[in-house]
C-alpha cells in the first residue's frame, strides 16, 4: 500500500514536471513515505531522515525533506517539533497535495508546513500511474479504499488512515482499464480490508458483496489476465467470495489471509472477530472449491497475556493450515491501541524466542510446498530482470511464487508456460525449453 501510495505522488510530481533521480545525492527533494505499524519501522524512517540531513544536506543545502505517510499522520507538528531539519509532513489523506506544498516551499512563501487533516474524498486521490520506466508495467497496483474500521486492539492503522472509505466500482474499473490498455496484464487491488470495500455505500446485489461485485466488473476488462488483492479479512470470505474462486479464471489461485493467532482466547483479546474454528472452515471452503490455492497469513506472537498454551495453539494452527508462507512479527507496543496498556506485557527475549521457534514451523512447511513445484508445469507472468541476478528474468506463478529463468526480452510482459527444474530460498528455477516434455 504504501509503495502504491509513494507512486502516485511520484506520478503527480512527474506531471509537475519534476524527474526522478536514481541517486539521493543529485535529489532537490527527497520525501520518506513512512510506516507505523511496528515500532522498528518509525525508528528505521527517523535513523534515515537523520542521515540525509547530515549527509545529503551537507552537499545540497537546499535540499527539501519530508515525511508522507502513516508516521507523519501519527506524530504531526511534534515530528517538524523534534526534527528541525524536516521541512514537510504529509499525513495519509494529503498525499495528493504534495506537489502544492513543494512548490510553495520552493518558492520560499511557504517555509515548514504540515498537514495531517482529514479530507473527504481523499480514497479518490491515489489514482496516478507512473509511465516512466524503461520498461512498460506488466503489473500494477490499485487503491480501491482507504481506512480500517476494525480496531484490533494491536493496530495503529485505524488511528493513521482513519475511517474506511471506498472508491466508486466504476471509478476503479475506469483506473483499471486504462492500465489494462497500457499493456498491464496483472492488477492487485489494495486496501486496509479490502473485503469490507463498499460495505456502507454498494449494497449487496444476489447475494453478492460490494467486493465481489468489483471482482466481477474487473473480470469483464478486456486485456488484463490475472487479479489479486490484498489483505482480506477473514470475515470477508463469504461463500460469494469463496465461490469467485471457482467462477473467475482471472482471480489468481491465492489468498493472503491474516490470522494473526491459534489461540481463541488471543484473538478475542485481539479484537480479531473470528475464532480458530472458523477460519479454518474459511480454509477448508476455499481449499474445497480451489484445491491448488496458495495460501498464506500474518501472524503476531507475543501478544499482552500469550501464555506458553496460546503460543503452541498458534504452532499447531501453523501445523494444521501448512501455509505456503506466514510472515511472522513480534508485537510491537503502539501507543493509543488498546493492547499497549493491556496487563501482561512480554519481554522482548520471551518474543524472540517464541518468533524464532514459530518461523523454525513454519520454514519447514515453506520449504516442502516449493519442493512440490519441481518437475511441475506452471504459468508464469514474466514481470521483467530478476533482482538477485539481473541476466535472468523473473515472473510469477498464479499462485504469488516467483520464477526465476534464462529468457530474452521478447519474454517480457509474456505469460509463459515453464517447468519448475529446482528450488532456492522463496525461489523457483525454471526451465522454458523443456515445456511439454512430459
Ligand atoms: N489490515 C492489514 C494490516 C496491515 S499490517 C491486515 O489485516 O493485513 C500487516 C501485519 O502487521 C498485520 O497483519 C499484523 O500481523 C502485523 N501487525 C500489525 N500491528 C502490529 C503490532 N502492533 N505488532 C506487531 N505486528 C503487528
Amino acid at each position: 500500500m504504501n509503495e502504491r501510495d509513494s507512486e502516485a505522488v511520484a506520478a503527480q510530481l512527474v506531471a509537475e514536471g519534476h524527474s526522478i533521480t536514481e541517486s539521493e545525492s543529485v535529489a532537490d527533494v527527497i520525501l520518506l513515505n513512512t510506516c507505523s505499524v511496528r515500532d522498528n519501522a518509525e525508528q528505521k524512517a527517523i535513523g534515515k531522515m537523520e542521515n540525509l540531513a547530515a549527509e545529503v544536506r551537507k552537499l545540497r543545502p537546499e535540499l527539501v525533506l519530508g515525511f508522507m505517510g502513516c508516521m507523519a499522520q501519527s506524530r504531526g507538528a511534534e515530528l517538524l517539533k523534534q526534527m528541525p531539519q524536516v521541512d514537510l509532513v504529509i499525513g495519509t489523506q494529503k498525499f495528493h497535495r504534495t506537489p502544492e506544498y513543494l512548490r510553495e516551499i520552493i518558492s520560499g512563501s511557504r517555509k515548514r508546513i504540515v498537514d495531517v487533516a482529514e479530507e473527504e474524498g481523499s480514497q479518490s486521490t491515489i489514482k496516478d500511474h507512473l509511465s516512466v520506466s524503461a520498461e512498460p508495467a506488466v503489473t500494477a497496483f490499485v487503491s480501491i479504499m482507504q481506512g480500517c474500521n476494525q480496531y484490533c486492539t494491536f493496530c495503529i492503522v485505524p488511528y493513521t488512515r482513519g475511517q474506511e472509505r471506498s472508491r466508486s466500482i466504476e471509478e476503479v474499473v475506469a483506473e483499471c482499464r486504462e492500465l489494462a490498455e497500457r499493456g498491464v496484464k496483472e492488477i492487485t487491488l489494495l486496501g486496509q480490508i479490502v473485503t469490507s470495500y463498499g460495505k456502507r455505500e454498494i449494497p449487496v446485489r444476489d447475494g453478492r458483496s460490494a467486493f465481489v461485485q468489483l471482482l466481477d466488473a474487473v473480470h469483464e476488462i478486456p486485456g488484463l489476465e490475472r487479479i489479486r488483492f490484498t489483505s482480506p479479512h477473514p470475515k470477508g470470505y463469504g461463500d460469494d467470495l469463496v465461490e469467485a474462486y471457482g467462477r473467475l479464471p482471472k482471480l489468481c489461485e491465492c489468498a493472503h489471509i491474516p490470522v494473526q493467532s491459534g489461540s481463541n482466547r488471543i484473538l478475542k483479546l485481539m479484537h480479531r472477530g473470528y475464532t480458530r474454528e472458523r477460519f479454518v472452515a474459511i480454509i477448508e471452503k476455499l481449499r474445497a472449491v480451489c484445491p491448488q490455492i496458495g495460501i498464506t497469513t500474518d501472524i503476531i506472537v507475543g501478544f499482552p497475556g500469550e501464555t506458553e498454551a496460546d503460543f503452541e495453539e498458534t504452532l499447531s494452527l501453523v501445523r494444521e493450515m501448512q501455509f505456503d508462507n506466514a510472515y511472522a512479527f513480534k508485537y510491537s507496543q503502539r501507543r493509543d491501541t488498546p493492547a499497549a496498556a493491556m496487563p501482561g506485557q512480554l519481554s522482548e527475549e520471551v518474543k524472540e524466542a517464541r518468533l524464532n521457534r514459530l518461523l523454525i514451523e513454519v520454514n519447514r512447511v515453506v520449504a516442502e510446498k516449493y519442493e512440490a513445484f519441481v518437475g511441475r508445469q506452471t504459468q508464469i507472468l514474466v514481470e521483467g530482470p530478476s533482482k538477485k541476478n539481473p541476466a535472468r528474468l523473473s515472473g510469477r506463478t498464479r499462485c504469488n511464487k516467483i520464477v526465476v529463468f534464462e529468457g530474452t526480452d521478447r519474454h517480457l510482459g509474456q505469460l509463459m508456460d515453464l517447468k519448475i527444474t529446482r528450488t532456492g530460498s522463496f525461489t523457483l528455477y525454471g526451465d522454458p525449453a523443456i515445456v511439454n516434455m512430459d
